[in-house]
């Protein structure tokens, strides 16, 4: 069926390359909240920038709507994550880098801070390496200028003030986290996405799941987990945005029929940003909301 879905958007997007109607305003697509937002940040708002995926889509299932195929044709640069983070989506932007300008983020970041989760598999959460992943931005701001020209000492400028905002939350962020006693330092969340999290804010990381969504987690895996936050005497495990609650809820019970409670701690973005409004709604929100939350479960009160 997900092949089915990229082969109609892929035959949809060769077939309407004749109507090439120029956008009034040059166009950047990128495949998620969290680089439309840190793109946003850099190209001000003289430039258009839009996400595929909105607030709370999980990337490991998205499958391309028609109406991508509008977008990613009148783009004048696409961006997305890599890793494999876009699933079967990735085929389609290799096949549009045959014909347009495509970035992917993963190529700039540092290699040296990848993580691999199986052998030969990187897991793709690489934004929650926030300073690797704001370092992976500066080439990209260059490629941007070079697209651009006019618009080269704006997007220096506003790349800079990213780029130490960024880096103050991630000094402050460990700081912070700091404050939760060494042995209660373990963020547990439905899939595993916060190893680089881990990385980046100094603290002990566990999941239900594995890298992707689209893996179930087995009997093994909620038996496993159950053993380590009743042995541990974690108070607090989290919910993701993007993902369905339901898994953390049937490990909340089997605790409790071990005679542990356990309670959900809070919800942290993962994967995709939350509504414009919130705090969860940018880039740099996103993981001062994540910190806070984190600390507010975790913390001896
Ligand atoms: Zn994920």
């Amino acid at each position: 069926m997900k092949y089915f879905a990229i082969i109609l958007v892929l035959f949809s997007f060769l077939s309407c390359r004749i109507q090439t109607d120029k956008p009034e305003k040059e166009l950047i697509v990128c495949s998620t909240s969290i680089i439309a937002d840190c793109v946003k940040e850099i190209v001000g708002d003289k430039i258009e920038v839009v996400s595929l995926m909105g607030p709370g889509v999980d990337p490991h299932a998205y499958n391309p709507r028609p109406s991508d195929v509008k977008y990613l044709n009148n783009a004048s640069v696409i961006i997305y994550s890599g890793f494999h983070l876009e699933g079967k989506m990735a085929e389609l932007f290799e096949r549009l880098s045959e014909r347009k300008k495509v970035i992917e983020v993963a190529h700039y970041f540092d290699q040296s801070a990848k993580i691999e989760a199986d052998p030969g598999i990187i897991d793709p959460h690489i934004w929650f390496r926030a300073t690797a992943w704001i370092d992976a931005f500066e080439p990209i701001t260059l490629e941007l200028i070079d697209l651009f020209p006019a618009k080269s000492k704006q997007f220096n400028t506003n790349y800079q003030i990213l780029k130490k905002r960024v880096y103050a939350i991630s000094k402050a962020g460990k700081k912070l986290l700091e404050e939760i006693p060494i042995e209660s330092r373990v963020l547990i969340t439905s899939h595993d996405a916060f190893h680089y999290f881990g990385k980046e804010f100094g603290i002990e990381v566990k999941a239900l799941q594995g890298i992707s969504t689209t893996q179930e987690p087995g009997v093994k895996d909620v038996i496993g987990l159950v053993d380590f936050i009743v042995k541990r005497k974690v108070k607090a495990l989290f919910v993701e945005h993007s993902v369905s609650p339901k898994a953390i809820q049937t490990v909340i019970y089997s605790c409790k029929r071990k005679g542990h409670l356990v309670q959900v701690g809070g919800l942290l973005y993962s994967d995709a940003l939350g509504e414009k409004q919130k705090l969860g709604g940018s880039y740099v929100g996103m993981l001062q909301h994540n910190i806070q939350t984190i600390l507010l479960g975790l913390k001896e009160k």
